[in-house]
């Protein structure tokens, strides 16, 4: 609308990638303040947004097993990764004078609330960002499932899922691929026979199962989260 109001609760699932900046590991502060600059805007435009956010900035499981460690105990120094991404992007909330709770699927009560989804609930109502952090708290999942599964326990309408440097799915990967082709809007289906890189097949599959549409963007374009949450027609929606 005119006004710029918005209504509705979103899942906002942001790439760990991106909170490193140009420097591929750790947190690049500069680019997490302009991605908490954005959620400001959009919850003061009176949006729901809740966050979950990756943690390939710092850990990957699977990266970490090839390189010869216990997966499981992999998966989580990659869960634990992530909650450095939601405290970083809890502080920059905090400066944009907005509320925010970081809850963890790992309880670490100095730091976070444990995962609640009454509370978080609560939360969302109250007009507070909530962040899920730890992804499910267990080895040989992902963010991206998290994201989907706590999109569906809070109720979410859509699962908005910011990429680095890429502005939605493509049938090739156009880094590699100038003649790449770009969807406007795919359905799971096409998705799971293509093998397209959307999100990993187990958030997939829980995305179809239950009917949770899901918009690929690109994160760090200026203004794109409130575009998303708009509803305006950017990136890829994914939906049956
Ligand atoms: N992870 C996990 N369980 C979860 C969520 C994450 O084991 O529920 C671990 C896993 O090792 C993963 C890492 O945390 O590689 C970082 O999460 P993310 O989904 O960002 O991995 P990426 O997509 O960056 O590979």
């Amino acid at each position: 609308s005119d006004d710029g109001k918005v209504t509705g609760r979103f899942m906002l699932k942001l790439s760990g990638e991106a909170f490193a900046g140009g420097g591929g590991l750790g947190v690049d502060p500069d680019v997490v303040h302009a991605i908490a600059r954005e959620i400001a805007a959009v919850v003061r435009d009176g949006a729901e947004i809740a966050v979950v956010i990756g943690g390939g900035n710092f850990f990957r499981g699977a990266e970490l097993q090839q390189r010869g460690m216990d997966r499981a105990r992999s998966d989580y120094m990659g869960m634990l990764g992530t909650v450095m991404n939601c405290l970083a992007l809890q502080d920059f909330l905090e400066k944009e004078g907005i509320d925010s709770r970081v809850q963890t699927a790992i309880t670490m009560g100095q730091v976070a609330e444990p995962y609640i989804p009454l509370r978080a609930v609560r939360h969302l109502e109250k007009g507070r960002v909530v962040i899920f952090g730890a992804g499910m708290g267990m080895p040989y999942f992902s963010t991206d499932t998290t994201a989907a599964q706590r999109a569906l326990e809070i109720d979410a309408e859509v699962m908005l899922m910011g990429k680095n440097g890429v502005d939605g799915v493509y049938d090739s990967d156009p880094r590699t691929n100038p003649a790449a082709v770009k969807f406007d809007a795919l359905e799971y289906g096409e998705v799971i026979t293509r093998d397209l890189k959307v999100a990993d097949m187990t958030a997939i599959t829980l995305c179809r199962d239950n009917n949770l549409p899901i918009l690929v963007f690109e994160l760090l374009a200026e203004g794109n989260i409130a575009r998303a949450v708009k509803g305006e027609k950017i990136g890829t929606l994914v939906s049956d």
